[in-house]
């Protein structure tokens, strides 16, 4: 009898688990753990959580091979990769493969438990009126469409498969078209972060495997273009 959110954390650091399982219990939330990634895999799949703690370096499975997994599978729960300080690239990995944020270890237990009820709110938000009635009347461009009922994407008739931060960020710009957006911009209206820091590379990345699925040809744009030293903005002519 209960309406708490389950959180499936996937580190195989026992005291980094114990703690993050204290915090986010009394924060409100359930919790589920796995210790290796295969096990990991197979908790998301039959658990069906609301968010997953995602660490990369993870015995039998790493977490870049979970994450692809899962949203090879069709999975689009929320999920944040726990990352070492140093290993910058790691990030951008794991957002190409579709995680939707990442900390970075050591992280403080305040802005992990702020990002998971980021993460979380984001995907259980149901839009507000106004909203949503710019979505239905949302333009689309060329052979480009949208369906923010199903949350579907269509090129050509296609559906493309988004993540749901890549889904965010296409029906903000596009329900504002050619408003140019900084990077700042759109992490406080996208990602919903009061604060930046380093994180607006985030924006970058996301941009780019967002029009590598909804771009014809992604080096040259049509529909997310960039305005050089200011941000991008979706294009309607
Ligand atoms: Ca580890």
């Amino acid at each position: 009898m209960s309406n708490a959110k389950t959180v499936l954390i996937v580190e195989d650091e026992k005291n980094i688990v114990d703690i993050l399982k204290f915090n986010l219990q009394r924060a409100g939330y359930q919790t589920l753990e796995a210790y290796d990634g295969e096990d990991g895999l197979e908790k998301a799949e039959s658990a069906n959580p609301d968010l997953i703690l995602l660490d990369v370096m993870l015995p039998k499975k790493n977490g870049f091979d979970v994450c692809r997994a899962l949203r090879q599978s069709g999975s689009n729960v929320p999920v944040i990769i726990l990352t070492a300080r140093e290993e910058e690239a790691d990030k951008v990995l794991g957002l190409e493969i579709g995680a939707d944020d990442y900390i970075t270890k050591p992280f403080s237990m305040r802005e992990l438990v702020a990002r998971v009820g980021a993460n979380i709110r984001r995907t259980t938000m149901t839009p507000p009126a106004a909203a949503s009635a710019a979505a239905a009347a949302m333009p689309v461009s060329g052979d480009l469409s949208i369906n923010t009922d199903s949350h579907q994407v269509f090129r050509a008739g296609k559906a493309i498969d988004l993540t749901q931060r890549e889904y965010e960020l296409l029906t903000f710009l596009a329900s504002h078209p050619n408003k140019v957006y900084s990077r700042i911009d759109l992490m406080e209206q996208v990602w919903n972060y009061g604060y930046v820091g380093d994180d607006v590379r985030t924006v970058d990345v996301t941009v780019r495997r967002l029009r590598e699925k909804i771009e014809a040809d992604p080096a040259n744009p049509v529909f997310i273009l960039t305005r050089r030293g200011a941000g991008y903005y979706f294009s309607v002519k």
